[in-house]
């Protein structure tokens, strides 16, 4: 009854097989025909072996590394044929993904990931942001154009939410009585948000998902990676730097080189409150966490010039996690110390709640629309095994980019953004519970408490001094 979407020739790797390998591989299962001999796993973690076993899927526990990656995964991929789906932390995409494209392997990871250590070791903050990280991939990508298909950051976000821009760029026109057909190129899109006055984009999630049991102290809860989690919201704070921005911010660094779409500020992200809204709570605080979508985007939809732009969004993460995670990044910043003991809930022990991510436009006539999923976790249970609402939203992504790469196989290096959003959202819509437009009249302005004076500019309710909370 699930639709098979094609067949896959060759070895089908999984690199990690944390929360979102272990809910990827029964949608890889499900919707793709493939030699069952010929799925392998590579995983360190003893951890796992057992459920591989029973589940009788073929396990290489090891750690890849810089220095052995090329021989396990030359040796896998022998014949030229196959698809590598990193979904592992501590491995290098930019490596592996440069590997796969010369062994003539499809590929697919959900983050520019760096090798291990990389995140607390580099001691220049500019280098940890993933402005650079993203920036090394665009490198590439100019130097070698074409050839196999290496999908970049195709998960929930970074990933799908680059596909509910679009979808909401398109309701938005409609809405507005401005009714287009879906723009064919990328010069088109970044028009089409110009010409709809959007002046940026907030990457809106509220994670309600909660457990009965007390998060106990010293345990960072988290719904997904608990070790992604940390290592990004100890990055920088980044976004996307707008041309309506007025003020830069002190702790503020710009770029002279590279796509310049992005600044990053002297902070850790996940300290760094912003004002934002999502359809369950209305006004929230978020954090404003890095991704590689807020580059991205703000990257894609530009008009002009990239030092000297003619139009360009303010595109940003606005994470509200789930409770636990929120109490977990408390204790964790306020003691110094990173929690020893990581604990992802899973979809049995998750009595409520939903993971609410969508994309917040705001700026324009109809002054802010969130386009998004809005997914419980008692749903999730009923569409797939092994994940949380979290995890589905991003593995069904996983899903529509190697859908979109097998029917694509040599467009080179892709983000999110340059792939057909219609044909991945088809594919991955199943799985998203009800994805929903809400208008709201709500800015950065209202709800604020009038007893301390504030760092505002009340001219412009969406200038991102109003939306970074002091
Ligand atoms: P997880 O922590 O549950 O699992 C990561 C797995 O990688 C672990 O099982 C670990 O043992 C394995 N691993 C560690 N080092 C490795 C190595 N050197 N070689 C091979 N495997 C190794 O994480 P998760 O929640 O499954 O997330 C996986 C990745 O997906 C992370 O990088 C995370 O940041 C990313 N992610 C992206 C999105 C998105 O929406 N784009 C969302 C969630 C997670």
């Amino acid at each position: 009854k699930h639709q098979v979407h094609g067949r896959i020739d060759g070895p089908i790797v999984m690199i990690g097989f944390g929360s979102i390998g272990k809910g990827t591989w029964p949608l890889i299962e499900r919707h793709f025909e493939y030699d069952a001999d010929k799925f392998i796993v590579i995983e360190p973690d003893a951890g796992k072996a057992n459920f591989l076993r029973q589940h009788k899927i073929r396990h290489l526990q090891l750690a890849l590394t810089p220095d052995n990656y090329r021989e396990v995964l030359g040796g896998i991929f022998a014949e030229g044929k196959g698809f590598c789906v990193n979904l592992s932390v501590d491995t290098s995409s930019l490596d592996l993904m440069k590997f796969c494209r010369e062994l003539g392997v499809l590929y697919i990871d959900t983050v520019v990931e760096p090798w291990a250590g990389y995140y607390f070791d580099t001691a220049d903050n500019a280098a940890r942001t993933n402005y650079a990280l993203r920036q090394a991939v665009q490198n590439e990508k100019v130097a070698n154009p074409g050839g196999p298909t290496a999908v970049s950051c195709c998960g929930a976000n970074p990933g799908m939410v680059s596909w509910f821009v679009k979808e909401a760029l398109l309701t938005l026109a409609k809405d507005t009585g401005r009714e287009v057909p879906a723009p064919k190129d990328r010069s088109g899109w970044a028009t089409l948000m110009q010409s709809l006055g959007v002046k940026g984009v907030h990457i809106a999630e509220r994670d309600t998902q909660a457990r009965r049991q007390p998060r106990p102290r010293n345990v960072f809860v988290n719904t997904w990676s608990v070790e992604g989690f940390i290592a990004e919201g100890f990055q920088p704070a980044e976004l996307g730097w707008g041309t309506h921005e007025t003020w830069f911010p002190e702790n503020g660094y710009s770029y002279d080189t590279g796509c310049q779409a992005a600044i990053w500020l002297d902070r850790p992200g996940a300290i760094t409150r912003v004002h934002t809204w999502c359809p369950t709570p209305g006004p929230q605080f978020g954090f404003l966490v890095t991704h590689n979508e807020a580059i991205s985007i703000s990257d894609y939809y530009t008009v002009g010039d990239a030092a000297a732009p003619d139009y360009r969004p303010t595109c940003h993460y606005a994470y509200h996690p789930c409770d636990d995670a929120v109490l977990s990044l408390h204790e964790m910043f306020g003691s110094g110390k990173q929690q020893t003991i990581h604990h992802i809930l899973t979809e049995d022990e998750i009595v409520e709640g939903i993971d609410e991510l969508g994309v917040l436009l705001f700026g324009h006539e109809k002054n802010a629309m969130w386009y998004g999923s809005r997914l419980s976790n008692a749903e999730t249970r009923d569409l797939a095994p092994y994940q949380n609402a979290t995890g589905l939203q991003v593995t069904s992504a996983v899903l529509a980019g190697m859908v979109w790469a097998l029917e694509n196989p040599e467009a080179g290096i892709v983000e999110a953004d340059e792939m057909d959003h219609a044909r991945c959202l088809d594919v991955q819509r199943p799985y998203l519970g009800p994805v929903e437009a809400h208008y709201t009249d709500w800015t950065p302005l209202q709800d604020r408490w009038e007893h301390f004076p504030e760092d505002i500019d009340e001219r412009d309710p969406w200038l991102f001094r109003n939306v970074l909370a002091s």
